[in-house]
């Protein structure tokens, strides 16, 4: 529970905003509502069923410094900006939403936080799913999209929370279970100014992890933040080290345990960054308490990796902080494509474990067979597998009417990766798909959409494997057929076209038994439409309109 005395200010009336005022009125709070936009009309709908005041248009800064105890802030709000940047001139505490969903747990509670650049949502959905398989009443939330508060008021007793380093800034007292940092990537730097400031927010995520807690760590981040000299909690940590069981920070710490070779002698470059870590993070608001002074490191690491088995399956292992004790999983063929899903597995799968999920619960719902997992849409989103799909020619008729008539069908995968709005995505994507030794199984990429003024050229390398074919479309069509001209005589780029469909119709007009035509636009979707939801929902419908009409049974 919180100690502010006195009415609370809600800056921002999106979802999460007033997900927390009703919360906090509920629990006898004054609140007021301030928005210098515009309110959706299901926001103010919510504020006046729960009796909540506000203001859209603009903020009534000299009232807010005159009357309020506290500004809860929205996660989209700059904190050097408007009533934060008020609220801190004038000594009044700033809060997110997160921070007041946790005035409101009861204690019993199990709390999943995930952070990362990449994979949250994907991680997040996976762990609440796969707490659900093991018997618990979880849900995913956060930034995925309901709002903490309202998971808190449902009274759910198991969150997967995804958290992002907005959301982080501005929460101090999440008693977390097990946090999961994932990996940390160079673009999201709109609000950063530096790579460092994007990694001290994300650090955040360890630090509230409770002393009994478990810390899961992409080691080429844990590495970064020792040598910043940033602190890590009491709590156990598990290094992710993806594909390797061979990272830096592992084999230098398996050389001084002794079982390495002779370099376990020299002094190990991150022992003096792990002696310098008892600087405090930076902290915009609050300090963060619980942290140790130092950490002895080697004796609360553990490790946790993932490897492909021969007949593409994958193996998740994880051992214990002393090495003596270690656990697996086999996954015979997994449930998601691509080997940046199978971290995003091997992250939910130890984070589920960590708190009691049964090892034969988590493989069965990693197992495409025995899944109930939910796929989240528009990330490599399977919406035909192997089906037969019918394309039109057109027959000219009587006067010469062109008439258009179905051609052969053809068996082929359609996915859906609308997500994917930048080149860095739509190369995750490509390197999850393979061609059988047939040949078979050629991607027909469809790639465009508004531009970010990124270069296409890192998508020539995957003419071929996987990619037959490029088809460009939308505003950046010309850009991409710019960089990937010399494919034209090679046959791999086909003619631009103004829409999505149009592109998507040349795509299975050309595709051959087997291939996959992959959306992964590596671009913006707003040229065209609202948002990448929209786009990719357009492109579902299109996928299934060419769906071949099942033989009815005579
Ligand atoms: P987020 O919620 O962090 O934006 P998503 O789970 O929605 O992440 O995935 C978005 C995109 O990020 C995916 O379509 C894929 O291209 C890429 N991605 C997912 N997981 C990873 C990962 N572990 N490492 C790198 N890239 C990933």
């Amino acid at each position: 529970m919180t100690h502010v005395d006195g009415p609370i200010w809600i800056a921002g009336g999106a979802r999460s905003g007033c997900a927390a005022a009703t919360l906090l009125k509920r629990h006898g709070y004054d609140v007021f509502l301030s928005d210098a936009g515009t309110l959706s009309q299901d926001s103010r709908d919510a504020l006046k069923k729960a009796r909540i005041p506000f203001e859209e248009g603009a903020h009534s800064t000299d009232r807010f410094l005159a009357e309020a105890s506290a500004l809860v802030v929205s996660p989209a709000l700059l904190l050097s900006k408007g009533l934060p940047f008020a609220a801190k001139s004038a000594g009044i505490p700033v809060f997110g939403e997160i921070e007041v969903g946790c005035w409101f747990l009861q204690g019993h509670e199990t709390i999943i936080g995930i952070t990362g650049t990449n994979g949250k949502s994907t991680t997040t959905a996976y762990t609440a799913q796969a707490l659900e398989r093991g018997g618990r009443a979880a849900v995913a939330c956060g930034n995925i999209g309901l709002p903490f508060c309202e998971a808190v008021a449902a009274g759910y007793d198991h969150f997967a929370l995804e958290l992002s380093s907005y959301q982080l800034e501005t929460t101090s007292s999440l008693p977390l279970d097990v946090g999961v940092l994932l990996n940390l990537q160079h673009d999201h730097l709109l609000r950063y100014e530096t790579m460092s400031e994007y990694l001290k927010a994300k650090w955040r995520l360890l630090l509230l992890v409770k002393d009994s807690g478990l810390c899961m760590v992409d080691e080429p981040v844990l590495e970064e933040g020792l040598a910043l000299g940033l602190s890590l909690p009491r709590a156990k940590v598990m290094v992710l080290s993806g594909g390797s069981k061979d990272g830096a920070i592992m084999r230098a710490l398996r050389n001084a345990r002794g079982g390495g070779s002779s370099s376990g002698k020299r002094a190990l470059p991150w022992a003096a960054a792990l002696e310098r870590a008892r600087t405090l993070p930076v902290s915009l608001y609050h300090d963060l308490r619980r942290l140790a002074p130092s950490v002895t490191l080697g004796t609360n690491l553990g490790h946790a990796w993932v490897e492909r088995t021969k007949q593409n399956g994958l193996r998740a292992t994880w051992t214990s902080a002393s090495g003596s004790s270690s656990r697996e999983i086999t996954v015979r063929e997994p449930v998601l494509p691509g080997f940046h899903n199978a971290t995003n597995i091997l992250a939910a799968t130890v984070a589920c474990a960590a708190v009691g999920v049964n090892a034969a619960d988590l493989a069965a719902q990693w197992d495409r067979q025995t899944s109930q997992y939910a796929h989240l849409p528009h990330r490599l989103e399977f919406v035909l597998r192997a089906e037969s799909i019918v394309t039109l020619q057109t027959r000219t008729e009587g006067q010469g009417d062109m008439v258009p008539v179905p051609a052969a069908t053809k068996r082929v995968s359609v996915v859906n990766d609308s997500k994917a709005t930048n080149v860095e995505s739509t190369l995750v994507a490509l390197r999850s798909f393979e061609r059988d030794k047939t040949g078979k199984g050629g991607v027909r990429l469809l790639v465009g959409g508004e531009p970010k003024g990124e270069s296409f050229l890192p998508l020539v390398p995957f003419h071929q494997a996987p990619v037959v074919k490029f088809y460009p479309f939308g505003k950046a069509a010309h850009l991409v057929a710019d960089d990937l001209s010399n494919l034209a005589h090679q046959n791999g780029l086909a003619p631009s076209s103004a829409t999505l469909e149009e592109a998507a119709d040349r795509a299975a007009a050309d595709a051959q038994e087997g291939d996959v035509i992959l959306l992964s636009p590596a671009c913006a979707s707003f040229d065209a439409y609202r948002n990448f939801e929209h786009r990719g929902e357009m492109f579902k419908a299109w996928a299934l309109s060419k769906r071949a009409p099942k033989a009815v049974p005579t």
